[in-house]
């Protein structure tokens, strides 16, 4: 499938349907910890990037094969918003099934009007706040000229004034970047002024092309919880895995989530493992075939490997060497 990918499964979202709107990577942002590599061209026009109806099309097909989601989830190679018909997806898919629909974006169009207005029909809308301030705001998003953290937090309460269904804010929190009581201070004071119904705080477990990106230590992940949990509820989400029992074409589906996001080596190994019950050599097997493809190559991430694409996603690094050999699997 060309638009559609997955399920994943998340804590956030349980077995969630992920739609990609876009051919490549087409931001506002250019964010330090982006799994998608730089952003080369900001784009801050919105655009119909593929015909609304083949979308639609796709979805719906996916909803015939793919039973038990909980979400059907716009997320992919850029900022949500920027696809002009997004409004009039939300609304079909709508009419075609009762499962919820999610939107994640990083917010920086809901100061316009006819963007808020699109949103309104989704069921949960998960934009970013990475900052309290305009400097730390500049220096982890890097948006593009004349998008200004005021606008930015503007848009966030305009919308939360208007839509009554669920916000929940994403905040990616980043080693000695965000993660001290002063950022974390400013970040709940903005927050405070927003109201979402909850803040999820993300990590950046993936590899990403800017080497300075760190994990924050257990510590300052507790001490951002218990800071932010003084302005609204925060959720600190488990890693998610994905789910491949019921794809119908084994490869397409890895292939559509790898040369979206890397995936670590062990969560793939996993799904694999539940495809194939009972059958414990059957996965390493197809892994190896899939190496053995060309279009798959594995690198190392904080001492985990991952898949990512040979051709697609270029700007990920390869740390610490690339490898068509599997390694053995950590418990
Ligand atoms: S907003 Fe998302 S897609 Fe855009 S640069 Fe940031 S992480 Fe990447």
């Amino acid at each position: 499938m060309k638009y559609v990918f997955g399920p994943l499964s998340s804590k956030r979202l349980g077995q969630s349907l992920g739609v990609d709107l876009f051919p490549t990577k087409s931001c506002t942002w250019n964010c330090l910890y982006c799994q998608l590599g730089k952003t080369r061209r900001f784009v801050t026009e919105r655009q119909e990037f593929f015909p609304r109806e083949e979308i639609l099309f796709e979805i719906r097909e996916a909803l015939t094969v793919n039973k038990g989601l909980d979400w059907i989830t716009f997320v992919g190679s850029g900022e949500t918003t920027l696809y002009r018909g997004l409004g009039w997806l939300i609304t079909e898919v709508k009419k075609l099934t009762s499962i919820p629909v999610a939107v994640i974006t990083n917010g920086s169009l809901l100061y316009l009007p006819e963007v808020r207005k699109e949103l309104l029909q989704a069921d949960a809308v998960l934009p970013s706040l990475n900052a309290g301030t305009e400097a730390l705001h500049v220096q982890i998003c890097r948006p593009a000229e004349g998008l200004t953290f005021k606008q930015h937090v503007e848009g966030l309460v305009a919308f939360r004034n208007e839509y009554k269904k669920q916000l929940w804010i994403e905040v990616m929190l980043l080693g000695g970047m965000n993660d001290s009581d002063e950022a974390l201070r400013d970040l709940a004071a903005v927050l405070k002024k927003i109201n979402p119904d909850m803040v999820h705080i993300v990590l950046p477990t993936r590899p990403a092309p800017d080497q300075e990106i760190h994990l924050p230590s257990e510590g300052r992940i507790e001490r951002a919880i218990a800071i932010l949990s003084e302005v609204t509820t925060v959720v600190h989400p488990l890693k998610g895995n994905m789910d491949l029992r019921s794809a119908p074409d084994l490869l397409e589906a890895v292939t559509a989530i790898v040369s979206r996001h890397p995936v670590q080596q062990r969560e793939l190994q996993k799904a694999m493992v539940d495809r194939f019950p009972g059958d414990d050599n059957k996965a390493s097997e197809i892994m190896q075939e899939m190496l053995a493809t060309g279009r798959f190559k594995l690198v190392e991430h904080n001492g985990e490997p991952y898949w990512v694409m040979v051709q697609g996603n270029t700007a990920i690094p390869e740390q610490g060497g690339l490898s068509r050999e599997l390694p053995p699997l950590k418990k």
